[in-house]
């Protein structure tokens, strides 16, 4: 993991929520380390030949709900579990845009054997890179590293899904000992882990929770049955149980108190992983829907040939363009030792969780009957990709959390902008010397006059089309901020539908820059006529985010949200929907 850098701690859209477009941020696109490269490369060349013969054991895996503890062992022995373990320790030492770019590879095969490697990775002993001493990182790494001890992340409880702050597990300090005590909910890897990393209050002056590290082999540990889902079916999901169990000091991760910002830190981090993944299922799903519409001949023609099914195909090649540029985006503000991500990150779960959903759905829809046959990879690509929607943070609540993160920025400016304002009517001179950034921000980007960052500047002038749109998007996010906030002020908590809608906006405009730079820098690296194709999607891109945008924006004022919430209501209390047509 690369250490946080000086300089390194502005986040491009909590900026753009200001006003401002850091362009160094995200200019020009991330690359994956040259020195990496070639042991991803490496890494990547030995998934084919193991993981392609097995195409039907996927299927067999899933209707049992079982992966065979013989392909947990080739797993280890395929190096499954050390990709961001540091090459010291015994693993690949991957930063986040390799791991991420390997977690697509793995993607591709089999959802439960990716999950199943990427929470170990992404969640499970994430907390240890982040926040773990040298002497816990030199005594797990190693066993981390070969699958000797495969991890799990605990968080969840029964009466704590989104709400995680709510939980109920609790440790007491006893001499130089926690005692731990509680039950954890639909843990991924559960019944396979031996390391967890495990919440639990704590209460006292430091804070409310603590995360500890737990192994499998202390008094009071257990699992219970493997769960029966929905998708995913074949990786392992159960509760963990932990019963008075003794956590020695040493054992806790970061430090007392500070458990919650220990689990955020390991879910932001971690959501390239699942990004990456995301965009490894769409790019087999549009391997599938190519090769299906091109054989499956209806009224004489390849169904290839129809403007319907181009359509969809079209619109999967522009999702998975966008998505694989946003995460790769994240990926590289993390290796870069950019500290604060965590808006961009969610905004890249969200994004990169809807494209694939949308994507195997369309893939299934092209394949059709066939699509909905268990014969075919269709209808278990939707069922497994269907979870991404749902945890690690619901969407909903990230999408909560993005907008509210802005909102709050921009809260706060507004009070020093009304403090600077009374400034200017009591102290007409003194007054205008006060005026906070954010004032003149907004100054100058409703007149175009100013230093303010309110323009990219290093764009090739080919893509202008859409730094125009990116601009004017800018403007109407900052707009819809303060008018958002001036119309709720601190109520916006209950204006769910109008947080969403910034949210909407935010996730529009982040992933186009990140498109924007990605074809600038292919456009560097290859010219311009080699980019043409990447350029089109750019062009159906931006103009998807310009229309949702404006329809975003327009909705501020003019919308019926309280009709549906009042709809929402009397469903509540008839618990039913209340017409009939006989
Ligand atoms: C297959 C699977 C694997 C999982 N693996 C793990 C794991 O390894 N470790 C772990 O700790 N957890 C894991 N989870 C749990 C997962 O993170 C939670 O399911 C998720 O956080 C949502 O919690 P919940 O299901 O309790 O939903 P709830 O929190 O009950 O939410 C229900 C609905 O209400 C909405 N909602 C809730 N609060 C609000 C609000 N304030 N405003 C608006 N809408 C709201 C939610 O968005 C959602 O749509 C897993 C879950 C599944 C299904």
């Amino acid at each position: 993991m690369a250490e946080e850098k000086p300089g390194k701690n502005i986040s491009f859209m909590r900026s753009l929520c200001m006003g401002e477009i850091e362009e160094d941020v995200i200019v020009p696109f991330p690359q994956i380390k040259e020195e990496e490269k070639q042991t991803l490369k490496d890494a990547m060349s030995t998934l084919g030949p193991w993981l392609t013969p097995r195409k039907e054991d996927y299927r067999k895996w899933d209707r049992k709900g079982e992966m065979p503890t013989e392909f947990l062992q080739e797993m280890r022995e395929m190096g499954m579990f050390g990709l961001i373990v540091p090459e010291e320790h015994g693993g690949l030492g991957f930063g986040s845009s390799a791991y991420s770019r390997f977690l697509q590879e793995l993607s591709k095969y089999d959802g439960a054997v990716a999950i199943t490697a990427g929470a170990h990775s992404s969640i499970g002993m994430r907390g240890l890179l982040l926040f773990g001493t040298p002497a816990q990182k030199t005594k797990y790494f190693p066993k981390l590293a070969s699958g000797e001890m495969i991890a799990a992340f605990c968080l969840t409880e029964p009466g704590a899904g989104s709400d995680a702050a709510a939980i109920k597990s609790k440790a007491v300090l006893d001499g130089n000992e926690w005692v731990l005590s509680g039950q954890k909910l639909w843990i991924t890897n559960g019944g396979i882990a031996q390391f967890y990393t495990v919440f639990a209050r704590t209460e006292g002056p430091e804070g409310q929770m603590t995360a500890f590290i737990i192994t499998r082999d202390m008094a009071g540990v257990s699992v219970g049955p493997h769960e029966d889902k929905m998708g995913l079916r074949a990786s392992s999901t159960t509760t963990v149980s932990f019963d008075k169990v003794r956590v020695p000091k040493e054992n806790i991760l970061g430090q007392v108190g500070k458990g919650f910002k220990v689990a955020m830190g390991i879910l932001n981090s971690g959501r390239t992983g699942l990004g990456g993944g995301c965009v490894g299922s769409m790019k087999r799903c549009i391997e599938l829907a190519t090769k299906q519409a091109k054989e499956r001949t209806q009224f004489g023609k390849p169904i290839a040939e129809f403007g319907l099914v181009k359509q969809k195909i079209g619109h999967m090649i522009v999702d998975c363009y966008a998505t694989e540029s946003a995460v790769s985006m994240v990926a590289g503000l993390v290796d870069q030792g950019y500290s604060d991500y965590a808006v961009e990150a969610a905004i890249s779960k969200v994004f990169a969780t809807e494209c694939l959903w949308r994507t195997a759905d369309e893939a299934l829809q092209t394949a059709a009957g066939n699509g909905f046959m268990c014969e075919f990879p269709y209808e278990r690509i939707l069922r497994d990709c269907r979870v991404n929607r749902i945890f690690e943070g619901t969407n909903d609540i990230l999408r909560l959390f993005i907008a509210l993160t802005a909102m709050n920025d921009a809260g706060k400016e507004l009070k020093e902008l009304a403090t600077s304002l009374k400034g200017i009517f009591n102290e007409p001179i003194k007054g205008f010397g006060i005026l906070s950034d954010y004032a003149i921000k907004q100054v100058s980007q409703a007149t175009g006059i100013g230093s303010g960052k309110i323009a990219f500047t290093k764009i090739h002038a080919s893509l202008q089309f859409a730094t125009d749109i990116f601009e004017e998007g800018t403007k109407d996010l900052t707009t819809a901020t303060s008018r958002i906030l001036r119309k709720h002020g601190k109520d916006i908590i209950n204006k769910q539908f109008a947080t969403k809608r910034l949210a909407d906006i935010m996730i529009d405009l982040f992933v186009l820059s990140c498109v924007i730079s990605r074809v600038n820098s292919s456009i560097a690296k290859n010219g311009e006529t080699a980019t043409q194709p990447e350029k089109e999607i750019l062009e159906v891109f931006s103009g998807q985010v310009r229309r949702r945008t404006k329809g975003n924006f327009s909705k501020i004022d003019n919308n019926d949200d309280e009709l549906i919430k009042g709809l929402a209501d009397n469903a509540f209390a008839a618990e039913k929907y209340s017409w009939d047509s006989i």
